[in-house]
């Protein structure tokens, strides 16, 4: 028996056939174009899904599940309006590919959905509790415990890059706070301090090769953004206790060097009862979002 994952991104939609054991395969992925409206991009899902389950007896498929950019409403299946997916204003998703498609359908948001696959088949599995952190464009995450995603009332919980840790000072966020994880340490934000310090335009990946070079501005540059993400991670361990905390997206690939940092930072502020919690890189690379999604389905 297989379950249906589709992941759909800002840039891409990436859909596969998930094993109970996991395992991944026909997986194929389109572009995400959004500007041509949601219904397009539906269309788009339904051929995506249609071409993967070419040649499979559909008795074998258990159901759809959908990871989708947030916020968005679990109960319901309506995606609010995500900043990633321009145009769509509260659309009826999950209902809408269950009629066309006729399989049991699901819904969360891409980052809680990373955490369950992280959870059941990455570097979280055999763990009881476990926080997920992805850290890329933006900042978000999720919480599993027992095997459950905690959701919050409508499913909207874990905007971790939200997690204000300089509300007075910090840097202006798009949410209009200062001091956000994402106005500190995502992709874009680490790039733009360091374009502002080197005068001239600077990709994340170019900060991480300078500091490994040995460049000392560079070094400050990406400590600073380390240390806001041990901060905020200080506040979400004394929050929910995880036994175990998971760090993924793009920003990650600067390497060990950012592992090191941000745990000594969580190990050496949070309260002794919980120094215990340890790191990780998340596991589960380019597929992470379509396992999650096909893990949604029971
Ligand atoms: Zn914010």
């Amino acid at each position: 028996m297989f379950s249906l994952g589709i992941d759909l991104g800002g840039t891409k939609i990436r859909a596969g056939l998930m094993q109970s054991d996991g395992s991944i395969s026909n997986v194929s992925e389109c572009k995400t174009l959004p500007h041509r409206g949601p219904d397009a991009v539906i269309d788009d899902m339904v051929k995506l899904m249609q071409q993967i389950m070419n040649g499979i007896d559909r008795r074998d498929i258990r159901g759809i599940g959908i990871g989708s950019p947030g916020p968005l409403n679990v109960s319901t299946g309506i995606v609010e309006s995500p900043p990633n997916l321009p145009g769509f204003e509260k659309v009826q998703l999950r209902s809408r590919i269950e009629s066309v498609m006729q399989f049991p359908t699901y819904l969360d948001n891409d980052a809680s959905v990373a955490a369950l696959a992280e959870y059941r088949y990455g570097c979280g599995h055999g763990s009881n509790s476990m926080l997920y952190m992805t850290i890329s464009t933006g900042i978000g995450g999720g919480v599993i415990e027992h095997g459950e995603i905690i959701r919050g009332r409508r499913g909207m919980s874990a905007e971790f890059g939200h997690v204000s840790i300089d509300a007075k000072n910090g840097k202006l966020c798009t949410c209009g706070n200062h001091g956000c994880l994402e106005a500190l340490a995502s992709g874009p934000a680490i790039a733009e301090t360091a374009s502002r310090v080197f005068s001239r335009s600077m990709t994340t990946q170019e900060v991480g090769q300078l500091a490994f070079d040995g460049d000392p501005l560079a070094q400050r540059i990406l400590d600073d953004a380390f240390d806001a993400l041990g901060a905020g991670l200080v506040n979400l361990v004394h929050a929910f206790d995880p036994e175990r905390i998971v760090l993924g997206g793009g920003v990650t690939q600067i390497g060990p060097v950012m592992l090191d940092r941000v745990s000594s930072y969580v190990v050496n502020h949070v309260m002794p009862p919980y120094r215990d919690v340890s790191f990780h890189f998340a596991h589960l690379r380019q597929d992470v979002g379509v396992i999650g999604a096909a893990c949604l389905v029971p």
